[in-house]
């Protein structure tokens, strides 16, 4: 299966927490100022749809899904 990536803007995150509902496992929101924390950023698969979705939800688009290039080591 595809290896999944993940990386998040702090700058660009608005706290709106889309991302920490909709994939728990995944996202958390720092108790401070409510932005993004990841919590994994290569998903084990069963997170796989959820961490996909939320960055799909992310009103700020803070969240890049990225699989590796596997030419590039
Ligand atoms: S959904 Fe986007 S804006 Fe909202 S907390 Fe998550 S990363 Fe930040």
């Amino acid at each position: 299966m595809e290896p999944l990536r993940l990386s998040v803007d702090r700058e660009r995150c608005a706290g709106a927490g889309m991302c920490a509902l909709t994939a728990p496992e995944v996202f958390d929101q720092d108790d401070e100022e409510g932005l993004v924390v990841l919590l994994h950023p290569a998903p084990p698969p069963q997170h796989r749809a959820a961490a996909r979705m939320a960055a799909g939800l992310c009103p700020a688009g803070a969240i890049a899904l990225n699989s590796p290039d596997p030419t590039d080591s």
